[in-house]
């Protein structure tokens, strides 16, 4: 093993866990029920949509069945950068016009205050720290990419939004080569499993009944089909995001896509005094395989990337392992952004899997003729987007069965949105792993030969994995 990846705990579902402990365990079904809704999958998604509709309808009879634990998935090993991003907004706004796309913004940045707003309700203490989000270019191409991108963000209507040249993102954050960045208010960041499983049990307390250890191996209208009996209901709804294709007919919705993080040790004052980050920023950068990073309550720095973004049919990792080559890379970019952080050691590595839909554009749908709803396809935005998708469903379930009428929501443009699947093996495997080759190729030549035009590379990346 190299050093970066040498004593280092790998796995373990994640970092989180390791610093709040594991759930004590939730029985699980115990045979054939019934109920009023039922949910699979015990995320963010599928613990809000629980919490939301109870709160709107108590008589409601809600389960939720969850394979292994709540928080088991992306939910419980996320970088906790609670923000105002959602996949698919520029697709939603070539087919259903600029103004359907800045509702759907303006629902977003309401997103990231709710999420803060219902945890404290609930004394739900997630570490959250609402210090906005910084995106930081260090390459000439990367900041034509980041102008751009802060000129197309204002044109949504955050005009709260910040740009900064070297100085200005220096004061906030020192990071290495910087030449300039973006800013939103609209981002916190937090502590992923607090939230989950503060969540659960805020659900539980409501009256929702959750059984944990409970795979549905199959979801058809009124029926959640698992080993040891099927729950059925009017409204099923499917909330398994990046293990979705384990579903039976599932295959080929949603790509399991592989993102993996790392958390150093916690950092001397010294070694925060010499990088700033006074502010608990999110922080990301403008690369094509992108980097995320927050400061922990305790602080760490977890930092992440894609790492080996997909495994060949689908498969989803080992409880949260990942490669010792992964935790190099992620080692490395750590330093690049902080060289006087080359020697800190890094103590946890994990990955975990997110749903990506073949034209990587979020949806939430309730079919009105089956009753089976589901959201998801967040690629790498989930954290906020669950808890609209979440509302949004409870609106359209409450419109479907007659508790209410339509909503702001339920006109949002990615409801009801229908995508095809992906391509069978070997063309899926093929095509991501083409693309992620494609973008490093990309990002190393933006940083080996600055020019300030996007490597044509990652253009032509983009057209072939259908992101644009
Ligand atoms: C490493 C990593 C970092 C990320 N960082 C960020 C970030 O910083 N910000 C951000 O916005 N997003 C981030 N994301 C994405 C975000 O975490 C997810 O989009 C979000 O958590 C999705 O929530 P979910 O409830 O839909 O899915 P999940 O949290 O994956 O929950 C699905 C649940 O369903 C259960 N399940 C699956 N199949 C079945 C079945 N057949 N039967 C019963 N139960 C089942 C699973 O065990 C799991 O608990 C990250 C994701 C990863 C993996």
């Amino acid at each position: 093993m190299n050093s970066a990846a040498s004593g280092v705990v790998n796995g373990g579902i994640s970092f989180w866990y390791a610093d709040d402990g594991l759930p004590a365990p939730r029985e699980p079904l115990a045979g054939d029920a019934t109920a009023d809704v039922v949910i699979v999958g015990g995320g963010y998604t599928g613990l809000w949509t629980a919490y939301y509709l109870k709160k709107a309808a108590p008589f409601l009879r809600i389960t939720v069945l969850e394979q292994r634990f709540c928080g088991y998935g992306a939910s419980g090993r996320n970088g906790g950068w609670l923000y105002n991003g959602i996949a698919g907004r520029d697709r939603y706004a070539r087919l259903h016009g600029h103004e359907a796309a800045v509702r759907l913004q303006k629902a977003m940045n309401e997103t990231v205050a709710e999420v803060v707003r219902a945890a404290e309700e609930e004394g739900i203490d997630a570490d959250v720290r609402v210090g906005g989000v910084l995106e930081v270019a260090y390459t000439p191409a990367q900041l034509a990419r980041l102008k751009a991108f802060h000129e197309h963000e204002l044109s949504f209507g955050e005009k709260d939004r910040e740009l900064y040249g070297a100085r200005g993102t220096a004061e906030r954050i020192r990071v290495a080569h910087a030449v300039g960045s973006s800013w939103t208010p609209h981002g916190a960041r937090l502590q992923p499993v607090k939230l989950v499983k503060g969540l659960a049990a805020a659900v539980e307390a409501l009256g929702v009944t959750i059984h944990e250890g409970t795979p549905v191996t199959e979801i058809r209208p009124k029926h959640a089909v698992t080993p040891y009996g099927t729950v059925r209901a009017p409204y099923v709804l499917r909330c398994t995001e990046g293990f979705t294709a384990s579903l039976k007919g599932q295959r080929r919705t949603w790509l399991p896509m592989n993102s993996s993080m790392i958390a150093t040790e916690p950092l001397t004052d010294a070694q925060w005094a010499e990088i700033g980050w006074e502010g608990c920023e999110a922080l990301g950068d403008m690369a094509h395989a992108y980097m995320y990073a927050q400061r922990t309550a305790d602080g760490r720095i977890a930092l992440g990337g894609r790492g080996v973004p997909y495994r060949f049919g689908s498969r989803t990792d080992n409880d949260g392992r990942t490669q010792a080559a992964t935790v190099e890379a992620l080692h490395d970019i750590l330093a690049r952004f902080f060289p006087s952080l080359a020697g800190v050691r890094v103590a946890h590595a994990w990955s975990g899997v997110l749903g990506v839909p073949r034209d990587w554009c979020a949806t939430v749908t309730l079919d009105r003729a089956t009753g089976l709803g589901w959201a998801g396809g967040y690629v790498g935005s989930g954290v906020a987007t669950a808890n609209l998708a979440a509302r949004t469903l409870r609106d359209l379930v409450q419109q479907d069965s007659g508790q209410a009428g339509g909503s702001d929501l339920t006109e949002l443009p990615w409801v009801n949105h229908r995508v095809r699947k992906w391509e069978p093996e070997p063309l899926r495997w093929l095509g991501v792993h083409g693309m992620y080759t494609t973008y490093r190729a990309a990002d190393r030549r933006e940083l080996t030969a600055p020019a300030a035009e996007s490597s044509k590379l990652a253009q032509f990346a983009d057209r072939v994995a259908g992101r644009h």
